[in-house]
Formats: C-alpha cells, structure tokens, sequence
C-alpha cells in the first residue's frame, strides 16, 4: 500500500506551472486514488493558483505526474485530440463529478 507521505513528497517536488514556486506540503490535498492513478489538489500560495493533479504511484517504483493543469489549462485541451488529452478531460470529469464519497467510488470495481 502506498503511503500518503510518499504522494506527498513526490508533490512537495512539483513546482507550479504558473510561476515555478515548488508547492508546499500544507497545500496539497489528496483527494484519492484509484488503484495506482491518485488524484491530488494543489494549491500555490504564491500565486494562488490551484492545480489538480494525476499521478502513478507503484510501490517500489519513482512515482510518475501525468498531469498538473489549472482548470484554465484543462479547457484549453479540450478540443486537443490525443489520448493524453483524453486522460486528462477524463481525470477532469471525473473530479467534477466526483461527490467526495470514496467507499461508494471504490466499489463500483
Ligand atoms: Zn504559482
């Protein structure tokens, strides 16, 4: 099992998108996961900009960010064909949808 500190650290390492200041553990939340997919919400106290964040988290391995867009970012995409911007629109749905209930999302597998 992954631990939150791990997906903490890995995201204490990402810097804002918007002005390059590095996050600050306090301002990240996590928001869940989905097997090894964990779903993150940043906030930069520099900027102020909130980011959400996807990313692989597998034990023993160097945890990999898909994605840190601002919800600015993630329309600009919307119209962008591939599959990362696929994933990304997903991710997008899905936490806008998304009504903070993890044991029900956790089930539906
Ligand atoms: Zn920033």
């Amino acid at each position: 099992m992954v631990e939150e500190n791990l997906i903490l650290k890995l995201m204490a390492s990402i810097k804002c998108g918007i002005c390059g200041q590095c996050y600050e553990v306090d301002n990240i939340s996590v928001l869940g996961h989905q097997q090894d997919l964990w779903f993150l919400s940043a906030f930069c106290s520099a900027c102020h900009t909130r980011c959400l964040v996807a990313a692989i988290v597998e034990e023993g391995r160097v945890p990999k960010v898909i994605t840190d867009l601002t919800e600015a970012e993630l329309e600009r995409f919307r119209n962008v064909d591939t599959l990362t911007a696929d994933e990304v629109l997903d991710m997008h749905h899905f936490l806008k949808d998304f009504d903070g209930d993890f044991s029900r999302l956790f089930n539906q597998r």
